[in-house]
């Protein structure tokens, strides 16, 4: 244990996701020995963050705009709609170039156990956005584990009786993990051998 700010930085850092107390210490001292121009460009960047980055009114994808790139692209179908959970599993499927659609980000999975139910993601957003009956299909790309299987069941459940194709990426991903953490041929193989698991 350290004291007074050197404490509160460790503490604050172990709060980062994947970053234990050991990293935690080894990242305060690193910034500690860091030039001052250094620090204050990262101070900079973590306070402008929270201001610059928006969300995609419409698929709550990162966005510099009211509407994030993908959105506002033209080219991309508008019938298929791919819903994940956070949006860097946008930037994964992308890397794989297997999907043409539309996303949906949902900004999280249902987890019980973390007090996170239906009404904590974006799916009341995402049923206004089926409600016109333009999209055919929807693709549930989940993360492979607990949470994520919970969250596609559910969803499966809900899209059912709307008559749209309802498709879960298929299995070969590596289970318990994110998303991202699948290389992009294994991504790329799962999309393309997704199951259909409601509708016509
Ligand atoms: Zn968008």
């Amino acid at each position: 244990m350290y004291e007074g700010p050197v404490q509160d930085l460790i503490e604050e850092l172990g709060r980062l996701p994947g970053v234990g107390p050991k990293s935690a210490q080894r990242i305060a001292f690193h910034l500690l020995a860091s030039d001052p121009a250094d620090l204050a460009r990262l101070a900079h960047v973590l306070i402008e963050v929270k201001d610059k980055v928006r969300f995609c009114a419409l698929c709550f994808n990162v966005a510099e705009g009211e509407r994030c790139r993908i959105c506002l692209d033209s080219r991309r179908a508008d019938d298929v709609i791919c819903v994940v959970e956070e949006p860097k599993d946008v930037v994964a499927i992308e890397r794989t170039r297997e999907f043409r659609g539309r996303y949906h980000v949902l900004g999280g999975a249902i987890s019980p156990i973390e007090g996170v139910g239906p009404d904590d993601l974006r799916i009341r957003e995402l049923m206004a956005r089926l409600a016109d009956g333009a999209v055919l299909e929807v693709i549930l790309a989940t993360d492979p584990n607990t949470e994520g299987e919970a969250t596609a069941t559910y969803l499966a459940r809900l899209l059912a009786p709307m008559g749209l194709r309802v498709s879960r990426l298929a299995s070969g991903l590596p289970v318990g993990g994110d998303l991202e953490y699948a290389d992009e041929v294994t991504l790329g193989r799962a999309f393309e051998g997704r199951r259909l698991v409601g509708g016509p």
